[in-house]
């Protein structure tokens, strides 16, 4: 095998990470203040400033957003005339949920079978060690060969929206030629993904009056409509009898140009039970990535223990639509909202309520950066080639970013692979997925310098 004195470097550096990593992850930083308090937040947040510092970077700061929370910034300056490189994480986690379902405590780093457990492990507290790996790596070798920005979010999991704001109001501070967003992961384990497409979001809520008052169904029930059962219809009428999702006007027939997601995977990683069948049409990448997807947050109705037979005045719902790239959120809302409207039976009162929306994002890959990532991942991962992935969740900055410097290339690599089980109990990052990652960081960060050097000359 090939001597690689980066991927060693990194390697040697594994135990350190294991050590700052469980610092990183004991902080409590849930970005809501009912669930953690505030100051755990704050220690991450000093916690990072003070690693970016002891990289010798410049312009460390923990900066106050719009939302009440933080982002943590640093500029290190790379030799003159070099791009300029961001390096996205972030630093708030999802609630540890029930904390004594977790096999280990989900705020002790706890190590077994090559991966390490704790809440934001993955996702994406470890990802700020995978840019420190890489950083450091570079060190002992040179130097970093490109000017690096770093900005770590402390409320990406709220979806509150704080960096946004900020980023926009100070429209230089994350200018980069290219982004590397940590937010994403392999396709699966050992498996090299650049992610190219996340989907969006728009959520509503419904609320259906049929009555004055709760009616008893003896007495009224036949002629007198129950909000229930029209709000029920509105709910069926989202899907065809395959389960796609149905909204008239929304186009549900895309095509995923990435790597597929084999059905026998897809069925284990998604838990379906035997015999049940997967919902929709196409392939299982272009059910995810390619097509909308409607779903149901939850109902306002009675319990089922100490229900009564009884007709029901109201009944509300809350509804969310998965958006792929190419269809825009505000549009998905407005055909959402006439589709509720259209399906409501029997003349019932209908008021459509929208929850907030995320724009869906697709990335140029078409760029010197990209070909540096394929490069620096052929070197992490012998022998792998690099595969287009998509991701569920959105990262609203991707949007905000390439809104702002439409001219910036944005990857999104990571360590949340489906084993990682972001957002869920047992939480975990693979031990050789961040020592790869890392590596292939580094080497892209060379080998995008190099290319952009050539292209300047
Ligand atoms: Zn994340």
């Amino acid at each position: 095998m090939k001597q690689d004195p980066i991927a060693d470097a990194i390697a040697a550096m594994i135990p350190a990470a294991r050590t700052e990593l469980a610092e990183l992850v004991a902080f409590r930083s849930v970005a809501d203040p009912d669930v953690s308090p505030l100051g755990e937040s704050e220690r991450a947040a000093r916690w990072i400033a003070a690693a970016l510092r002891a990289e010798e970077f410049t312009d460390v700061s923990v900066v106050d957003m719009s939302d009440g929370r933080q982002s943590v910034y640093g500029f290190l300056p790379g030799p003159p005339g070099t791009p300029t490189v961001l390096l996205y994480a972030h630093f708030d986690v999802q609630p540890a949920l029930d904390e004594s379902a977790w096999t280990s405590p989900p705020f002790t780093l706890t190590e077994r079978d090559g991966r390490w457990y704790g809440r934001g492990a993955a996702d994406c507290k470890g990802a700020v060690l995978m840019h420190l790996l890489a950083l450091r790596a570079l060190r002992a070798h040179g130097g970093p060969p490109v000017n690096v920005k770093v900005i770590v979010e402390g409320s990406e999991e709220q979806g509150t929206g704080g960096l946004e704001d900020y980023a926009r109001a100070h429209p230089g501070l994350l200018a980069a030629d290219a982004v590397l967003v940590a937010d994403a992961g392999n396709v699966r384990c050992g498996v090299p993904t650049v992610t190219a497409a996340l989907r969006g979001i728009t959520m509503l809520r419904v609320r259906v009056e049929t009555l004055r008052g709760d009616l008893h169904s003896g007495q009224f029930g036949g002629p007198a409509p129950d909000a229930l059962l029209a709000l029920l219809k509105i709910l069926d009428s989202l899907t065809g009898d395959d389960g796609a999702t149905r909204v008239r006007g929304l186009s549900a027939d895309g095509t995923w140009p990435g790597v597929d997601y084999p059905e026998a995977d897809f069925r284990r990683d998604a838990g379906l039970l035997d015999g049940v069948r997967l919902t929709g049409t196409g392939s299982v990448g272009d059910r995810l990535w390619a097509r909308p997807s409607v779903g149901v947050m939850g109902i306002d109705c009675p319990p089922v223990a100490g229900a009564t037979p009884t007709l029901h005045a109201t009944a509300r719902a809350a509804i969310s639509l998965r958006l792929p790239p190419g269809q825009d959120a505000v549009t998905a809302t407005s055909l959402l909202t006439a589709h509720i409207r259209r399906h409501t039976p029997w003349g019932a009162r209908v008021s459509v309520e929208p929850l907030g929306q995320g724009e869906p994002f697709r990335a140029d890959t078409s760029g010197a950066a990209y070909r540096a990532m394929e490069e620096a991942m052929a070197v992490a991962y012998p022998g792998q080639a690099v595969r287009l992935g998509g991701f569920g969740g959105g990262i609203p900055l991707c949007n905000a970013l390439a809104d702002l410097y439409p001219r910036a290339e944005i990857l999104l690599i990571g360590l949340s692979e489906p084993e990682a089980n972001i957002h869920a109990v047992d939480e975990s990052v693979s031990v050789d997925e961040l020592r790869r990652l890392a590596t292939a960081e580094a080497h892209f960060l060379r080998t995008y310098a190099a290319a952009k050097s050539r292209c300047g000359a």
